[in-house]
């Protein structure tokens, strides 16, 4: 890996070092340039490339990091398959703008005199992926605030597709103060519904269609919802998953405000979260119900 990031380090604009990082962007903030932020474990589909498409069009500059964060994994299989490919990342970057790319070490990101103690996160760690990812929204909390404290971006831009994620960030970034704006932006499908995900490419091309019943599922639970209770439509649409191919490990329809599950009445903004094994592969899914 090292020998790797050095052939991409020689090229411009690809920066591994925090001291490498900083000395660009203290330039750059010193002619006052604003500075967006895209975090990502590359392996980079077209649902990376909104979110930087959107920064690079509100930012004068953009950080795109590409770290495979190690705490934010509770499997340490899914860590070690987890797909790498900084080369094809840059060079798909390169396509649609200028961006900076930040391919930092495990050491970069974690020096040795790091502070960080875990942050209350009130209790939104524990629903959803927090349940079945125990220590998951912690790992995440850890990198997003070491790389916010590395890039000290103006605004930072994340996707619904990990909606849980999103309220994550937004509570860190208040309780750490950091003065960054955090923009959600919308989740990319395949054409078919699909979500885009970088494990997606660990699907084989029969997996990716029996992966159809997540949306498939989320859509019908849309379609209950003016004649039913969110728990009524949360029991049929568990019926109607399980005659699809895939495991289902949570689905769950909230208050997208607290993350709250709703059982007797829908609120103005609910959202319905899904996670699932489709073969080995854990897919995440979500829908803002209108
Ligand atoms: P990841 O590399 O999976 O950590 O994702 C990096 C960022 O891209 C996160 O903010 C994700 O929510 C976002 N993202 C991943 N997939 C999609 C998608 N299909 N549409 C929009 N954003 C996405």
């Amino acid at each position: 890996m090292s020998i790797r990031l050095s052939n991409i380090d020689a090229r411009m604009n690809v920066f591994t070092t925090r001291k490498s990082l900083n000395e660009v962007l203290a330039s750059l903030k010193e002619a006052k340039k604003s500075v967006g932020f895209v975090p990502t474990m590359g392996a980079l589909h077209e649902g990376h490339l909104a979110l930087v498409k959107r920064a690079l069009s509100e930012s004068d500059t953009v950080v795109v990091s590409i770290f495979v964060n190690p705490t934010q994994f509770n499997n340490m299989q899914d860590l070690d398959k987890y797909p790498r490919m900084l080369q094809a990342d840059v060079d798909l970057l390169q396509t649609i703008g200028e961006v900076i790319v930040f391919a930092p070490t495990v050491e970069e990101v974690y020096p040795e005199n790091d502070t960080y103690t875990p942050l209350d996160l009130e209790g939104i760690e524990n629903v959803m992926e927090g349940e079945f990812r125990p220590g998951h929204f912690q790992g995440v909390v850890h990198v997003v605030r070491n790389l916010f404290q590395i890039v000290q971006p103006d605004q930072a831009y994340f996707g619904l597709k990990d909606f849980q994620q999103v309220a994550v960030i937004r509570l860190l970034t208040k309780k750490y103060n950091f003065p960054i704006q955090i923009i959600a932006c919308p989740t990319l499908r395949e054409t078919n519904g699909l979500a885009m995900s970088s494990r997606n490419l660990r699907l084989t091309e029969k997996e990716r269609e029996d992966a159809l019943i997540i949306i498939q599922t989320l859509k019908y639970i849309q379609s209950l919802k003016a004649t039913k209770t969110p728990k009524e439509a949360k029991e049929l649409a568990m019926e109607y998953f399980s005659n699809g191919k895939l495991r289902l490990e949570y689905l769950e329809i909230v208050n997208g405000a607290n993350l709250k599950s709703l059982d007797n009445e829908w609120n103005e903004y609910t959202v319905v979260c899904l996670a699932a094994f489709c073969g080995a592969v854990r897919l995440i899914d979500n829908l803002e119900l209108v």
